[in-house]
């Protein structure tokens, strides 16, 4: 019997070091985008770290080639289409391609329904559905090029459980799982997948911000593995689909999440 022919299986693994891929990752400066960043860096992939803020994208991209990695920084505020289209161009004049799009970049904005403001609902859906909607374009059209493309939206457990105070967040994060399914279907002819990647909670600047002691201590009692998840947790599964590995797999969403989305009661 033909081993590799069967099952695909070769003695060595084919990885993403097989091709020079390059990679934007949006709000790829902190965070659950700065593991992003990192991991795919480490796997030879050269990484766009895009991010509003340039400093600390800046500081990481010289800190993964401080490791043996590559990585740029770009300005990219993923609330002006004018800034993405500038932040695209610059990568397609640095590398002449986009192979992988993550779209991390993403706000919070908690508020009780009643309380929720025009003001807040319409930058939290620019900023986590609009910016990921105008990225996946540009990405797209240059991934269409050469035939092949992984685009990650990384969206949350709260598109698919509503939670207290996650109006505009919630809501924003739901229309992302729809986006990627109409992206995953659009696209897959032309050699391009396209996942959501769904968050628990995880220690971030984020949270440390936004959740208050009673978030967190609903957290503990929700989530079966009753911790927060890490940023390097998040990365790990998110380098899978933008990985050669992750080919037949479309239009998903994956929880990265303790368990949180498959509990019902936990105490008998
Ligand atoms: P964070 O606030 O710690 O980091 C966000 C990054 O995005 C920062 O680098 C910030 O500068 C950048 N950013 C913010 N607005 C931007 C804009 N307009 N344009 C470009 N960059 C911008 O956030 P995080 O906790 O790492 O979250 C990252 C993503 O994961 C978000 O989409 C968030 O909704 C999602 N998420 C986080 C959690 C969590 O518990 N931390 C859970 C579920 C989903």
């Amino acid at each position: 019997m033909n081993l590799a022919a069967h099952t695909g299986y070769t003695d060595t693994p084919s990885t993403n070091r097989a091709e020079a891929r390059v990679a934007l990752v949006t709000g790829g400066a902190n965070g659950i985008g700065a593991a992003i960043s990192a991991r795919l860096a480490a796997e030879g992939i050269s990484v766009a770290v895009a991010d509003i803020d340039l400093g600390t994208a800046a500081r990481l991209a010289r800190e993964i080639e401080g490791r043996g990695g590559k990585a740029v920084a770009v300005q990219m505020d993923v609330a002006d289409p004018g800034s993405i289209t500038r932040a695209f161009d610059s990568v397609e004049r640095t590398y002449d391609r986009c192979d992988i799009l993550v779209s991390n970049a993403g706000i919070a904005g908690v508020a009780s329904f009643v309380d929720c403001s025009l003001e807040v609902w319409e930058r939290v859906q620019k900023i986590n559905v609009t910016g990921p909607m105008l990225c996946g374009q540009h990405a797209a059209r240059l991934m269409v090029r050469r035939g092949w493309g992984r685009i990650v939206n990384i969206g949350s457990v709260s598109g698919v459980r509503a939670g207290f105070g996650r109006t505009a967040y919630g809501t924003s994060k739901a229309a992302l799982i729809g986006l990627t399914r109409q992206m995953a279907i659009e696209l897959a002819d032309a050699g391009i997948t396209a996942n959501c990647v769904a968050p628990g909670p995880i220690d971030t600047p984020l949270t440390r911000a936004h959740h208050s002691a009673e978030t967190r201590e609903s957290y503990r009692r929700t989530v079966p593995m009753r911790r927060y998840g890490t940023p390097a947790e998040v990365a790990a599964i998110t380098a899978f689909l933008c990985s050669e590995q992750a080919s037949y797999v479309t239009g998903q969403v994956m929880a990265a999440d303790g368990g949180f989305l498959a509990a019902g009661i936990l105490e008998v």
